[in-house]
């Protein structure tokens, strides 16, 4: 490879909004042969909105937004905002913890208090509807978290995050090309195939705790070069372990510092863009 050749490579790719940090990360990128993704953020639109509240709406909403005040998760920027409109006295919070990859645990107005995933039942039950009504609602594609209070579930919260409108195409051009995607999320298996089919993802694995992306990508590799897509906190071990880790633009600094490439406009048209990009330099200059 000649430098003048990665050079025009990355210039041009530049101008288009990828940003490609050096030559051996172009070269690396013709050699790919699964491409895995995150889910929210990277293949949604990172703006998820809640859909459907169960329980009585106005106490749900009271207790989550407690709990969700002082998290940084996008889940609950949608709470916080569908509160907004509905809680007038906020509830009172001590003893705030973030658990990753599962939600928060916290004392609200002087009661043991959660919200997020099944993950953190242990100490509280699904009714049988409860748990009909939340199966329901993941294979409609949302994500349900779940608010407890008083040892008690007092609710279910849905929230939405559609697929960006690029989403799909791009999946179908690189499957197109010969290469395996991949979906690897922390949300519910049935919110993630829902999600898979809309776009047309062959293959989902779901329920990973954050410090496991890593890991589920080194395996990846055994079949070949992988590349992975993201954009969150949890996505930065996942991005410097592939062969090549794509970051969005939109996404958190210590994702873009992670990231051999950067999408500046977080389409996943530029990861097809990206990898002819590589091909056409690596073609040319052999
Ligand atoms: P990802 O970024 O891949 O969606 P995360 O590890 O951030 O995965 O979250 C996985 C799951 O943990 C979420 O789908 C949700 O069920 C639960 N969770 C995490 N943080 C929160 C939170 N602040 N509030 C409610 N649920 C949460
Ligand atoms: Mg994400």
């Amino acid at each position: 490879a000649t430098p003048t050749a990665l050079m025009v490579g990355t210039g041009r790719s530049a101008k288009l909004g990828i940003l490609i940090k050096n030559g051996e990360v172009l070269e690396a990128a013709n050699t790919i042969k699964t491409v895995v993704f995150d889910k929210t953020g990277t293949i949604t639109a990172g703006h998820p909105q809640v859909t459907d509240i169960v329980g009585d709406a106005t106490q749900v909403l009271r207790v989550a937004a407690a709990l969700e005040a002082s998290s940084e998760h996008p889940l609950a920027t949608a709470i916080l905002n569908r509160a907004k409109t509905t809680v007038v006295t906020p509830a009172k919070i001590t003893n705030f913890a973030a658990i990753q990859g599962k939600g928060v645990q916290a004392t609200v107005d002087g009661h043991a208090a959660f919200i997020g995933n099944d993950k953190l039942l242990t100490d509280y039950t699904l009714s049988a509807a409860e748990q009909a009504t939340m199966e329901h609602l993941q294979q409609e594609a949302k994500t349900v978290v779940i608010v407890g209070f008083a040892g008690k579930v007092i609710g279910l919260i849905a929230i939405q995050d559609a697929p960006k409108a690029s989403s799909a195409g791009a999946i179908a051009a690189l499957k197109r090309e010969g290469l395996r995607t991949v979906m690897l999320t922390g949300d519910n298996a049935r919110v993630a195939a829902a999600i898979a089919a809309q776009v047309g993802i062959d293959d989902v694995i779901a329920d990973v705790l954050p410090g496991d992306k890593a890991d589920h990508v080194k395996a990846l590799q055994e079949s070949g070069p992988v590349a992975f897509v993201g954009d969150g906190i949890n996505d930065a071990p996942a991005l410097t372990t592939a062969d090549v880790g794509i970051a969005m633009g939109s996404g958190t600094d210590i994702a873009i510092e992670s990231g051999g490439i950067v999408l500046v406009k977080n389409d996943l048209q530029d990861v097809v863009r990206a990898l002819e990009l590589s091909k056409h330099t690596f073609k040319r200059i052999k």
